[in-house]
């Protein structure tokens, strides 16, 4: 684990024990703290430790001395947004380290900068293929294990809480966000397609999850053991990686299209084609937590007055007005819709019974999810890369002609 994933993960836990204690939840905020104390202990890791010691300090400051506007009262779209730039941020170091660990293999130079394992997460389908070897053949692949988790990790937080990864984590959701605005601030026009040809869009994203499914699901369970042996798959990152670095015209104009539809529609790449979203959106049917609209307090039937300012809000153009439950594939669980709803108890996230989740309890289940079992795995020692990079130095030198 690098030093920019160490911090990341302790300023997580220790902002996740936070959260805890701000919620009056001090059983959670301890075992957060025992956690990330015994993770330092076992590992003697200094990564880990220096870790701990930046992020235990700042998350005791900020409980000293930050306002109540950014603790108990911290606004829902403060803290989502907050919380998206950070992610965001450790995410462009990650991959700054990673780009540089790769062009030195390239180069034959032995890296001086570690290879941050989370870089595995973009590896969806090789995830998927370690799940499988996991479930079936009970195989732990250590080449890429760190992809199995983070695929993993995914998976739990749609199963608890919808597509919140989409709304509060993923930076490829934010920098939509932000060539939106910025289209917005030249052209003004809305270029939503009508409803007849939104539909279909949509459905692009699940074609693209049943393509990605089908190669994992359709590779036979007695096949795995040699693919996760071979080379190719030593170097899916660096096949990645070069594909990124190293553009060709094709590529290119891929990355125009899905930049100029993120611009063009607001959310269009998550809405159209991130086969993650699709994935995420299917699995959020099972989530317990919903958007809700309680009727006796919300103004409409309440007070018989005319109000739509949730679904005004909404980026996902959920109509949430006329709905008790918000059970669409397509809401990230922002939460914008709640901090647009002038009436506090008629709107909220929460499950059946009517037991509502905040936004900071809504995060914390997000970092949970997301921080938590990494942390597992890395104390298991299922998290790190066993590939030297003398090999992956070697492969590199070849990567074209290595094929599946
Ligand atoms: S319904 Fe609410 S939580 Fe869901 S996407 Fe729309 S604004 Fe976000
Ligand atoms: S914003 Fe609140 S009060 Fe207005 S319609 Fe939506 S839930 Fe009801």
């Amino acid at each position: 684990m690098t030093f920019i994933e160490s911090l990341t993960l302790m300023l997580a836990l220790m902002y996740l024990a936070s959260l805890s204690y701000w919620s009056g939840q001090k059983w959670g905020a301890v075992a957060t703290l025992l956690c990330s104390l015994g993770a330092v202990a076992i590992t003697l890791y200094w990564p880990l430790a220096l870790g701990l010691l930046i992020a235990l300090p700042a998350a005791l400051a900020l409980n000293r001395f930050a306002p109540d506007s950014l603790k108990h009262d911290i606004k829902i779209n403060t803290l989502r947004e907050g919380t998206q730039h950070l992610l965001a941020l450790s995410l462009l170091l990650v991959a700054i380290q990673y780009t540089i660990n790769t062009l030195l293999l390239k180069q034959g130079i032995t890296p001086w900068l570690m290879r941050p394992d989370v870089v595995d997460a973009f590896l969806p389908i090789a995830g998927g293929i370690e799940l499988k070897a996991i479930i079936s053949l009970n195989l732990w692949d250590q080449t890429h294990p760190a992809a199995a988790v983070m695929l993993a990790a995914v998976l739990i937080t749609g199963l608890l809480c919808k597509r919140a990864f989409c709304g509060w984590a993923c930076p490829l959701g934010l920098v939509g966000e932000y060539l939106y605005s910025f289209r917005k601030r030249f052209i003004k026009a809305e270029f939503a397609p009508p409803a007849w040809l939104d539909w279909p869009l949509r459905m692009l994203k699940y074609l693209l999850l049943f393509a990605l499914c089908y190669i994992v699901i359709g590779m036979p369970a007695q096949t795995i053991p040699h693919y996760l042996d071979g080379n190719y798959h030593k170097i899916a990152d660096l096949k990645m990686a070069i594909f990124f670095i190293t553009p060709g015209l094709i590529t290119l104009l891929c990355f125009g299209l899905v930049l100029a539809l993120a611009a063009w529609r607001r959310q269009g790449f998550c809405r159209y084609l991130c086969p993650y979203g699709a994935m995420l959106g299917i699995l959020s049917f099972a989530s317990p937590l919903k958007i809700r609209r309680d009727t006796q307090h919300c103004l409409i039937e309440a007070k018989g007055m005319k109000c739509d300012k949730c679904t005004r809000a909404c980026p996902a153009n959920i109509i949430v007005h006329t709905k008790t439950t918000v059970r669409s594939d397509e809401c990230q669980a922002c939460m914008r819709c709640v901090a647009a709803c002038p009436k506090s108890a008629a709107l909220g996230l929460g499950l059946k019974s009517g037991h509502r989740l905040g936004h900071k309890g809504l995060l914390a289940l997000v970092l949970a999810a997301l921080f938590m079992l990494p942390l597992g795995a890395y104390l298991a020692g299922f998290w790190h890369s066993q590939t030297p990079d003398s090999i992956r130095m070697e492969l590199i030198q070849v990567i074209n002609r290595i094929g599946h």
